[in-house]
């Protein structure tokens, strides 16, 4: 639909059109309103990040309406408002990855990345391939096994979502004198510059920091022990903050749990 239309174009688009939208949405966060009634932000295939107020969600299962709950997909017919909070009117829930459920490192994980797409993507800007990374990923973790397993899903999902939202980092060349680099060269890294950084331009780049090579092997994926993917998520946090001025919440929690960072302790 109207993905060529920008912020103003789409807004006068509602507001003519004043219809009911169809669409597949999973819900990244929901919080109470009303007695009976929930404000959830979805991510919806077509439309991409919406608010929709959910009226009478709160009802218990088999009453007017079915429930859904927190990073559920459910089918559903909406109204959008450019300017404020759309209708959810009716929906069915048509997946629960219950095995997200069943530990608390997999729910972590799920809302760690549910909370880096809500972060990095604004309102009504249409992402599709988000909505299938997302789809997947949830998919993926509910039947990820270890701790190792869930955090190259995160180390992968990150560099996923960078590269659809316009912030891919350059991992092959120098990012200022484009030479092709190798598991021979000192490596750095930097944000700002947008990737690998080589030892002759380092000087000049005030943010860089050392790219281990574990590291650099991890975001090639050539590797995936927990070490080398803490040290990959770390770079890949610098990214983050540059270009998003944040990180999840959950970041604390997965360093720890997902990635085994142990705690020093300090004299
Ligand atoms: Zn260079």
């Amino acid at each position: 639909m109207a993905n060529f239309l920008d912020t103003d174009e789409k807004r006068n688009w509602f507001m003519v059109r004043k219809e009911t939208v169809q669409d597949e949405l999973i819900c990244l966060s929901r919080r109470d309103f009303s007695e009976t009634s929930v404000i959830c932000v979805f991510f919806s295939q077509q439309y991409g990040k919406i608010s929709l107020l959910a009226k009478g969600v709160k009802r218990p299962r088999g009453k007017t309406v079915s429930s859904f709950d927190l990073l559920d997909k459910i089918r559903a017919s909406f109204s959008i408002n450019p300017d404020g909070l759309g209708l959810l009117r009716e929906y069915t829930t048509t997946k629960v990855w219950s095995d997200l459920r069943k530990s608390i490192d997999r729910w972590y994980v799920a809302i760690y990345i549910s909370e880096l797409i809500n972060i990095s993507t604004k309102e009504l800007e249409p992402l599709p391939a988000v909505y299938q990374l997302l789809d997947k990923a949830l998919t993926t973790i509910a039947s990820a096994d270890s701790s190792e397993k869930l955090a190259n899903i995160i180390v992968r999902f990150i560099l996923r979502l960078l590269t659809e939202i316009g912030y891919k980092p350059e991992l092959y060349k120098c990012v200022l004198c484009g030479r092709r680099l190798t598991p021979d060269d000192l490596l750095f890294f930097s944000a700002s510059s947008g990737g690998i950084v080589c030892r002759d331009c380092e000087p000049n780049v005030f943010d860089k920091i050392r790219l281990e090579h574990r590291a650099w092997f991890c975001l090639l994926g050539k590797v995936k022990d927990r070490v080398s993917a803490l040290l990959a998520f770390d770079i890949l946090n610098t990214m983050l903050r540059e270009h998003l001025g944040k990180v999840p919440v959950s970041t604390e929690y997965c360093r720890e749990r997902i990635f085994g960072e142990q705690k020093i302790t300090k004299l």
